[in-house]
């Protein structure tokens, strides 16, 4: 079964497009969390992943929006992002969201947010995290997001290393238990303003990592006209 892997789309619509566009045909597409928040299309992003039948997990976003954790803890930019989403999204929407669980298990795959111990909250950025992590789902593979860093932790034969899934990467599972990262899809944070997702195919156990080009700006306008925080367009242009 070949598999596109998105997380942490954040109401990008013109980001989920230019993905959709490179990935060709799937069979399913997977997502990782934080499909709303940030971005200003989060009725659009939820409409185009529901015609495609995917399937999903909550993120902290999500959850914040339909008011099961609390916005206290966020920084005032999401926060403001938050909250206009809750109060602006369509009823059928917040029906979709709701419907995401924190995990699913598909497969030889785990799918968090997070991470698998902490499916809303971890941010599974470093080897020690990773190690404690590695022991705390069933199947042999665990997918995340949340950090929108595109990265791997591999436990090979008890010493944890980190990959880095750049463009144009590609891992061949194993027997190796791993935890992948797909970058986010709507908002990446290490420098590189493109879109960032994977490609997975669940048989021959070949992942490849894609980097794709979408009109920021586009995106940019649309924050700008809403009454979203200003930095929220910015940092897109800078992959930050
Ligand atoms: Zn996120």
């Amino acid at each position: 079964m070949r598999v596109a892997v998105l997380s942490d789309l954040h109401s990008n619509r013109p980001a989920l497009e230019a993905v959709l566009h490179d990935m060709g045909s799937v069979d399913q597409v997977w997502v990782l969390g934080d499909t709303v928040g940030y971005g200003p299309h989060p009725d659009e992003v939820v409409a185009r992943l529901a015609e495609l039948g995917a399937l999903a997990v909550q993120g902290n976003h999500d959850a914040a929006v339909l008011g099961r954790i609390p916005v206290g803890t966020f920084n005032a930019q999401a926060r403001a992002a938050v909250e206009w989403t809750a109060r602006t999204i369509a009823p059928a929407t917040r029906v979709w969201l709701a419907a995401q669980p924190d995990m699913r298990v598909e497969g030889s795959f785990t799918l968090v947010h997070g991470s698998p111990r902490e499916p809303l909250w971890e941010y599974l950025i470093s080897i020690p995290v990773a190690r404690l992590n590695l022991a705390a789902f069933e199947t042999r593979h665990c997918l995340v997001g949340h950090t929108h860093f595109p990265l791997v932790f591999r436990d090979d034969d008890g010493q944890v290393e980190s990959l880095t899934g750049g463009e144009g990467a590609r891992l061949q599972l194993d027997q190796r238990r791993c935890i992948l990262n797909p970058g986010s899809v709507g908002q990446p944070r290490d420098g590189d303003p493109r879109a960032c997702f994977m490609l997975l195919d669940t048989e021959g156990g070949l992942v490849e990592w894609r980097r794709v080009e979408y009109p920021v700006a586009e995106t940019q306008r649309a924050i700008r006209s809403l009454p979203l925080p200003v930095s929220l367009a910015d940092r897109l242009m800078v992959g930050r």
